[in-house]
């Protein structure tokens, strides 16, 4: 069974499941969409403007002006969507309903109104199915019902034929808007069961090394503004393999889960956790100076120590440590895995040592600015 553990949420994805579906705000899928959006109110409002200079189409008078007014509104609304390129939730809801009270307008302002068919709402109705909340997305469905009763009582004459004739276009378009609405939930859904599978190793739950490198550019970003350091831990489980040998695959997979669990418990919130491939794991996060690394490298060591199965199998594990500053220009994912190479290598260090203890980069063996990282007397711990 999967214990949960925190996943950081990358910046663009989390804008992506936050926007998709929800509103036309931000991100180049939102900008694609507004821009579309611009488009077909542009569409709309210019076919309504070229009526008014067909003969016959419209009435003449008062309804005339208003209908004029109604388009140039939405030729406003198409340019004003066109230069954001983004538009929030009450932007859309307000287009939405921009859209419904236009189609009455023009239901009025025609000579034959039965050219107007509500069918004339159906994308606004998709709009509001897919970008809107529930309760916006309900209001436009009672709008939609007050504007095809309009409309229809002005094409049809008798209650009971414009009742029926409101039940079945009001009806179409609502339930059309209720089953685009399902739709969009479940693609929610699964694009977030997606993303987060994507992201996890699916024996402990841990993020995985894909989370690492979308994680590099934010931990680079955070060391550069505080002026810290940042440092990569790289646990190897000491002697796993006779673990797996003497008790089974399954009993070392229990083991695997009982460690991260506890590791997940003992990191700070804001570092990064990973589960690199096999018994090795990772940890990325911030430190001000090498002896703040190796007090969060021991207690790392301890909480693997001390963290057991069910059936009582515990483990240890060599944890290898290295430090560096950002430097500019550098490109995060390259430098965050330069520098768990060098804790990879301070990890055989500590595995030579005698296993189940901390080393970091000595001096002599990285140069350059992995130098800053080592403490006085080289190895830490042991
Ligand atoms: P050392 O202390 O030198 O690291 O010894 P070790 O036995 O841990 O290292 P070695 O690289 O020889 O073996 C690693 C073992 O980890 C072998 C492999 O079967 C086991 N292993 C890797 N991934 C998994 C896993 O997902 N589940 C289980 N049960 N075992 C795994
Ligand atoms: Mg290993
Ligand atoms: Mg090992």
């Amino acid at each position: 069974m999967l214990h949960p553990v925190r996943i950081p949420r990358r910046k663009d994805t989390a804008t992506l499941l936050r926007g998709y579906g929800t509103s036309v705000s931000r991100g180049p899928e939102h900008r694609v969409a507004a821009l579309t959006l611009a488009a077909l109110t542009l569409v709309a409002g210019l076919i309504g403007t070229a009526n008014l200079f067909v003969d016959g189409t419209l009435h003449q008078g008062a309804t005339r002006i208003t209908y004029t007014v109604a388009m140039a509104a939405c030729l406003v609304a198409a340019a004003a969507l066109a230069v954001r390129q983004r538009a929030g939730r009450w932007q859309t809801f307000g287009l939405v309903m921009l859209a419904e009270v236009v189609y009455v307008i023009v239901v009025l302002s025609v000579s034959v109104p039965a050219q107007a068919t509500p069918l004339m709402l159906l994308f606004p109705t998709f709009v509001a199915a897919w970008f809107l909340g529930p309760w916006m997305l309900g209001a436009t469905m009672v709008a939609t019902g007050a504007a095809c009763s309009i409309a229809l009582g002005h094409t049809y004459d008798g209650a009971l034929s414009i009742a029926v004739q409101v039940a079945i276009s009001a009806g179409a378009l609502n339930t059309a808007a209720v089953g685009v609405y399902v739709l969009r939930r479940r693609v929610q859904r699964l694009l977030e069961a997606t993303e987060a599978l994507s992201h996890q190793d699916p024996l402990t739950g841990l993020a995985n090394r894909r989370v690492l490198v979308e994680q590099a550019p934010r931990v680079w970003r955070q060391a550069r503004r505080e002026g810290s350091r940042v440092a990569a831990m790289v646990l190897d489980l000491d002697h796993f393999k006779q673990l797996n040998d003497a008790h089974g695959h399954a009993a070392g997979d229990a083991v695997l889960r009982a460690v991260a669990s506890s590791l997940a418990a003992t990191v700070r919130p804001s570092d990064v956790l990973a589960r690199a491939g096999g018994e090795e794991l990772i940890v990325l996060g911030l430190v001000s100076d090498p002896a703040e690394a190796h007090r969060l490298a021991e207690r790392l060591r301890a909480a693997v120590r001390t963290s057991r199965t069910d059936d009582g199998h515990s483990v240890t594990a060599s944890i290898g440590i290295a430090l560096t500053r950002p430097t500019d220009g550098e490109d995060p994912a390259d430098a965050m895995w330069r520098l768990v190479d060098h804790a990879d290598g301070a990890m055989y260090e500590a595995k030579q040592a005698g296993r189940d203890q901390v080393a970091a980069v000595l001096p002599r063996q990285r140069a350059g600015r992995f130098a800053d990282s080592i403490p006085p007397g080289g190895r830490l711990g042991a």
